[in-house]
């Protein structure tokens, strides 16, 4: 799946929810989330990210691997 990383907190364009065809990027209070389960991976919103937050989740930079998590634990129901 492809991951929302730190360039998107406080930035939350949204060009990538639009984007997504099969809407599967939620945005939240700082920054929007890809639910894992639901991503067919085309790499559609990676490419419209202003930022570049976006990253197929094997290549996110190190820095940023946390955010696999973060993204995948907002959708975890309760
Ligand atoms: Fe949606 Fe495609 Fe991005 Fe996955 S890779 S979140 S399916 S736009």
């Amino acid at each position: 799946a492809y991951v929302v990383a730190q360039p998107c907190v406080d930035v939350l364009d949204r060009s990538c929810v639009d984007a997504c065809p099969v809407d599967c990027i939620y945005p939240g209070e700082r920054m929007a989330y890809i639910q894992p389960d639901e991503c067919v991976d085309c790499g559609a919103c990676e490419q419209v990210c202003p930022v570049g937050a976006i990253y197929y989740e094997e290549d996110l930079p190190e820095d940023w691997g946390t955010y696999t998590r973060i993204n995948a634990e907002v959708f975890i129901e309760v």
